[in-house]
């Protein structure tokens, strides 16, 4: 018997965070983010949950290659563009479009004897200081690459360092129109931050992320108040009851003591399954869809819970991790992380089962 925990990814719910992304900017090309094979869902779950995606944006090429073989005809985005010169062959080859953020990647693209009909964006460096070309870069490799015969299309982008903070952006989209004021070409702004707080950067097409998968962008916005759906459940079992007397502790460090006489379970998630080792004492968690809380510390296959609200509760209860019930957002916070990284830390020794539903 494998042990029983279990990561469900939920299609039904990544289709309808799509349509949500969609309703906010209507029209726009929409380019489903799946970097971290879709952001620890699977590669193989996106895909087809994100079929009616325009195009879907990654940065890892064997991914890429992964999509084209599984069957991926429409466009697909390298976000970190080429690491090398081979990656424009297989960009040429695989019909991949190549961000260009470096002026590196540009002589790539100029060298490439072979190329033909390559789709490119130039990247500003808005102000996150990470990837991208300053203005006077930017417009200069925009018009170069235009020149290129091999090149059949050259959009333009940046990437907001602060969409999540009110008005956070707003610096940063009025540096990107001044850099690419004049220049006649697409334009892509938004993360799922921007996508439903700033419609004025919608632009012409957006890149929604962590809103596909049911998490929030925002500090003070939960994911159920955007209107959107939980893409995966982490469930487990508790596989040990104990009964504690006053004074007695739970787990290593003994950094849990009871105040008075409780039953704790013992669940089977620690953190070699992803579940965060800083998730304090009081993390949010349910048992047979009873909301309750962690005790002690997260060991690496065990946790404890608290089953002060479930006197039934027996070795075998049902534990949601995080899911439905249990945000991931607010798991996330209790261990002074974000959503994001939790999803996509899930431990490959977690089976995972895809639901239409
Ligand atoms: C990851 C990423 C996104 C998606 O960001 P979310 O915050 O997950 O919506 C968009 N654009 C770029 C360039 C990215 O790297």
């Amino acid at each position: 018997m494998p042990r029983p925990i279990l990561a469900t990814i939920s299609i039904a719910a990544m289709r309808h965070n799509l349509s949500v992304a969609r309703a906010h900017a209507p029209g726009r090309f929409a380019w489903a983010v799946v970097k971290a094979d879709g952001y620890g869902h699977g590669l193989h779950a996106a895909l087809r949950a994100f079929a009616d995606a325009d195009g879907l944006a990654l940065v890892e090429f064997d991914r890429a290659s992964r999509l084209r073989e599984l069957g991926w005809t429409k466009p697909l985005l390298m976000l970190e563009g080429a690491f090398d010169e081979s990656d424009v062959e297989q960009a040429r080859r695989q019909q991949l479009s190549l961000v260009v953020h470096e002026m590196r990647q540009l002589h790539w693209i100029e060298r490439a004897t072979r190329a033909s009909a390559l789709d490119v964006v130039v990247k500003l460096n808005s102000g996150m200081n990470r990837l991208g070309l300053e203005p006077a870069a930017f417009r200069v490799a925009f018009e170069r690459l235009r020149r290129l015969a091999a090149v059949r299309s050259v959009g333009l982008m940046t990437h907001f360092a602060d969409a999540d903070r009110q008005g956070g952006a707003d610096a940063a989209l009025r540096r990107f129109e001044q850099a690419a004021q004049g220049l006649d070409a697409p334009r892509s702004l938004a993360n799922s931050a921007a996508i439903l707080s700033l419609p004025t950067s919608h632009a012409s097409s957006i890149r929604p992320g962590i809103m596909l998968y049911g998490a929030t962008p925002f500090d003070d916005r939960d994911a159920r108040a955007l209107g959107l759906r939980a893409a995966m459940t982490l469930e487990s079992r508790l596989i040990a009851v104990q009964s504690l007397a006053a004074g007695d502790t739970v787990g290593y460090g003994s950094t849990f003591r009871a105040q008075r006489p409780m039953r704790i379970g013992i669940v089977a998630c620690g953190y070699a399954d992803g579940y965060p080792r800083h998730a304090a004492t009081g993390t949010p968690i349910a048992v047979e869809g009873v909301a309750t809380q962690t005790v002690g510390r997260v060991s690496m296959d065990m946790l404890a819970v608290d089953l002060g609200a479930l006197p039934q509760a027996d070795a075998g209860a049902r534990v949601e991790l995080w899911g439905d019930i249990v945000p991931i957002d607010e798991v996330a916070r209790a261990a002074g992380t974000i959503g994001y990284e939790l999803m996509c830390a899930l431990a490959a020794r977690v089976p995972r089962r895809v639901v239409d539903a």
